[in-house]
């Protein structure tokens, strides 16, 4: 069954709090792998376009369709992670602000691991199994959530000093930034 008509793709990203961004996507099948490889490039695109620098990750979730991927363009690489598992995440935690499309108001500041063992399918459905450091542990963590229907919102632990509006967050920054 076709969830993608590439032809007719208008790459909207769903905004907090719509529900979709609450639900838990569904494993990709194989067959499904044509309509992958148009959506991956076609949102490749969007984000090169679209976001701060050209870089990004988006999760399908994110665009309407709940299925198990992201797709990352970052300075290093560009990747499509399909049915992604994470093994396990060590290494203790820290807490780093992160930011999300689709919470375009607000960043916080999370608690994750700093180390992540994961693994994914590739675009030819190849397996990858790989020990990922940060910064790509804390985004790989920030997906999966995602793919389970949490943002990072839900992982916030104190609203006062860990959530700010990114006009703020980035007009202290600029001023930090001047000294
Ligand atoms: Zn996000």
């Amino acid at each position: 069954m076709l969830w993608c008509h590439i032809e007719v793709i208008m790459i909207k990203i769903v905004k907090y709090p719509n529900i979709i961004l609450n639900t838990t996507s569904k494993e990709v099948k194989s067959e499904e792998i044509n309509e992958i490889n148009a959506l991956s490039s076609e949102i490749t695109t969007y984000i090169k376009n679209k976001c701060y620098k050209g870089f990004g990750t988006i999760s399908l979730c994110q665009v309407g369709i709940l299925k198990r991927i992201f797709i990352a363009r970052l300075p290093a690489i560009e990747l499509t992670v399909i049915n992604p598992i994470l093994i396990r995440a060590f290494g203790g935690t820290t807490k780093s602000w992160e930011m999300c499309l689709s919470v375009p108001e607000f960043v916080g500041k999370v608690r994750r691991h700093k180390k992540v063992e994961v693994e994914f399918l590739d675009l030819n459905f190849k397996s990858v199994h790989i020990t990922l450091s940060q910064p790509l542990s804390r985004i790989f963590l920030h997906e999966v959530d995602h793919l389970d229907g949490k943002l990072f919102l839900d992982r916030i632990e104190d609203k006062q000093t860990d959530l700010m509006s990114r006009e703020d967050y980035f007009s202290r920054k600029s001023r930090k930034d001047e000294q």
